[in-house]
């Protein structure tokens, strides 16, 4: 236990020191993009415009990777509402209809009667597409990408799912692939900072801390089960209001998106 707990405070400092950094560093961006916009303004040959182009998307990327060290350590509070996830999960599979590769096929399962859960949308939207995304890339062939939610009352014998998991309503959220699966010796991995296998420039190694960050802020848990090249679901236990409307018609102000 005290091993655990030193390693946890190992992860912490070590989340610390990289977002000093990343806020120096993004501090030092921002004058060098602002610079590269003007110097585009003047007369330039095709061989200087190039130059700069290259120069201003090198700077964006990295701008954006620093953007996603901060928001990963900037704690992961966020604002409360009460929120139909239905919508939520009609959003992700829009835009990832949109942008996966046609060779990945989404599917969705959702309990019509879904609960209400109390969190932050734009948290809980990262949590989706984190996953999502993760999905994806573990499909580099194609497969099948299934997102389900539904009710779940836990029960006090299924309290051993998870330290954290209490007596009560619950949305059960799954995110399948049909991908690579995850290796066991890596398992026990995923969820450091800054763990990828995904290879300089493609992944931070960030995702799913950020994702069980988030979980744990809503009071939920999360659950991983794979399979070597047959697949892996994540499983996110978020504590529901159980009873609340199913929301069928349009979004109301209970919904996605539109704050408090
Ligand atoms: P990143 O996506 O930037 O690598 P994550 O923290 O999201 O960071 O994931 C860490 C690692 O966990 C990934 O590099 C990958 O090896 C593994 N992983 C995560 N999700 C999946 C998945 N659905 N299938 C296979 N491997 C996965």
């Amino acid at each position: 236990l005290e091993a655990q707990f030193l390693r946890a405070q190992r992860l912490e400092s070590i989340g610390t020191l990289a977002s000093g950094i990343a806020h120096d560093l993004n501090n030092i961006l921002t004058p060098i993009l602002g610079a590269v916009q003007l110097l585009q303004m003047f007369p330039l040959n095709a061989q200087q415009m190039r130059l700069i182009s290259m120069l201003e998307i090198n700077t964006l990327r990295g701008a954006d990777l620093l953007k996603q060290v901060l928001s990963f350590a900037k704690g992961l509070d966020g604002d409360r509402t009460l929120l139909q996830l239905k919508h939520l999960i009609d959003e992700i599979t829009a835009i990832a209809r949109e942008t996966f590769p046609k060779s990945i096929e989404i599917s969705t399962a959702i309990d019509p009667q879904l609960w209400l859960v109390s969190g932050d949308p734009t948290h809980l939207h990262q949590i989706l597409m984190n996953l999502c995304v993760n999905a994806r890339d573990a499909m580099p062939t194609g497969g099948i990408l299934s997102i389900e939610a539904q009710n779940i009352t836990l029960t006090p014998s299924q309290l051993i799912l998870d330290p954290e998991a209490k007596v009560g309503p619950y949305i059960k959220l799954t995110v399948r692939d049909t991908g690579t699966g995850i290796p066991p010796e890596i398992l026990g991995r995923l969820f450091e900072p800054f763990f990828t296998t995904k290879g300089l420039g493609k992944g931070t190694g960030l995702g799913l801390p950020t994702v069980r960050g988030i979980v744990k802020n809503h009071g939920g848990f999360l659950l991983v089960s794979s399979q070597v090249e047959k697949g892996t679901a994540f499983t996110v236990y978020l504590p529901a209001i159980q009873g609340t409307p199913a929301l069928t018609s349009e979004p109301t102000e209970l919904c996605f998106g539109s704050g408090e």
